[in-house]
């Protein structure tokens, strides 16, 4: 048996925002400031709510506790994550504690983490990624009036992220027949975005690539990512290369498409200070990610994939 699990209702599209029907005394919570969060709650024309826009970047158990302890007793009629990762993950844990219901609106894209049940948090400063059922939106509201304004550079680590966990999504042997047709649309939607100079649809994809790869796994090209976030690379920009390199590797049939949005992107070469034999211990570690990859990996291909990232030789 197949299981692929989803939010109940997506609304997404031009004016997605505006036109979502939002339950009175609902608690929004953001990380964004007054200035910010008032103009994406006039957008949204939602009235008679309550706010928290104490959440911190990279948030702990401890700002879960703070929204149940201050909000508890005004009971909510639902809890609203309006932000980035980390007010929706405090939503995502918040409202299951408090058996509420949410609504995710993400306002970066390329995580597609409002499709998923996964949950990343600190516990005794620790981030500890947690996936389970109750962490899936009731409903989530998908509109790209939010990348105006974006940075750029924010905005190609994004859809790359979005590219790499669609494309790394389909190959993996976690995956069935409904998770790779979520990953295909969704590189087909994100490759011809970038390729034709479309980016209002780079949300619709990371939407799509969310609901995909969350159902099954990133693989090799994730895998390889993490030592350059070790040394303060972008998730983002470490993935052009190492997805790139990935898909070689695994013979992927997105290879030279994904080259081409690599290119089409303009993402320079990576470097790495970790001598290659250290980080690919580290990379062989990561089990999460290697044991779903279509093909075995050792440690001499992990050096090679990461001399051919040093090298350029994608
Ligand atoms: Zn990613």
């Amino acid at each position: 048996m197949h299981a692929v699990k989803i939010p109940k209702i997506i609304n997404f599209g031009k004016n997605a925002l505006g036109e979502t029907q939002y339950p009175k005394n609902a608690l929004v919570v953001t990380t964004a400031p007054p200035n910010i969060s008032g103009k994406w709650l006039a957008k949204m024309g939602i009235q008679d709510y309550m706010l928290y826009d104490k959440v911190t970047p990279e948030p702990s158990i401890d700002d879960v506790k703070t929204v149940i302890a201050q909000f508890k007793d005004k009971n909510p009629s639902v809890l609203i994550g309006l932000g980035g990762g980390s007010s929706m993950d405090v939503v995502k844990y918040a409202s299951a504690e408090m058996g509420k219901q949410k609504i995710l609106i993400p306002t970066t894209f390329g995580t597609g983490a409002e499709m998923t049940t996964y949950c990343v948090l600190k516990f005794d400063g620790k981030k500890k990624l947690l996936r389970e059922d109750k962490f899936l939106a009731d409903m989530a509201v998908v509109d790209f009036y939010f990348m105006d304004g974006t940075p750029e550079q924010i905005i190609k680590n994004s859809v790359c992220d979005a590219c790499a966990q669609a494309t790394e999504g389909y190959d993996s042997k976690l995956g069935n027949e409904f998770t790779r047709t979520l990953c295909k649309e969704a590189f087909d939607v994100l490759y011809d975005a970038i390729m034709n100079d479309k980016p209002e649809n780079y949300p619709y994809g990371s939407m799509l690539s969310g609901m995909g790869f969350g159902n099954c796994s990133t693989t090799l090209g994730h895998a390889l990512s993490y030592v350059f976030s070790n040394e303060g690379v972008p998730h983002g920009y470490s993935l052009s290369s190492c997805t790139t390199v990935a898909h070689k590797f695994n013979k992927s049939i997105f290879y030279d498409r994904f080259k081409q949005i690599v290119k089409k992107l303009g993402f320079e070469k990576l470097d790495l200070k970790a001598p290659v034999d250290v980080a690919a211990e580290t990379v062989m570690t990561d089990r999460g990610h290697l044991d779903p990859n279509p093909i075995p990996v050792t440690k001499e291909d992990i050096m090679k994939c990461l001399n051919d990232i040093k090298s350029g030789n994608l």
